[in-house]
């Protein structure tokens, strides 16, 4: 339950401390990348609370780990000033998919150390 209420707090925190003109879109945008877990769709059994997600599901691999960071860094370097400040919409969407898909993945690799 901590795990799950760490996926919406964790994104909240960040867009209030990092995004904070746009907060509210920052953090949904990056809340909305929970959808990434639709990969445990594909695992028998759907949910096993001692599983660890990352390199077990498909989009939790590090492949997909490294689409994630490129998302995230790609828009900043093409932008070359290092933050996310008049990045065009589209741009400024996809770092914060990129942010939000790593933070998920961070949070799950937490859950497997314990
Ligand atoms: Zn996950």
């Amino acid at each position: 339950m901590v795990h799950i209420a760490l996926h919406f707090a964790v994104p909240l925190l960040v867009a209030l401390a990092f995004y904070r003109e746009r907060w509210k879109t920052a953090g949904l945008i990056m809340i909305a990348t929970l959808l990434i877990d639709a990969d445990h769709l594909l695992a028998d059994p759907i949910y096993d609370p001692e599983r660890c997600s990352i390199g077990f599901h498909p989009l939790h691999t590090v492949p997909a780990i490294a689409v994630y960071v490129a998302l995230f860094a790609l828009p900043l370097i093409r932008r070359r000033t290092g933050n996310e400040q008049g990045l065009p919409p589209t741009a400024r969407a996809i770092h914060l998919v990129g942010l939000g898909l790593l933070m998920h993945m961070l949070l799950d690799w937490l859950d497997c150390l314990v």
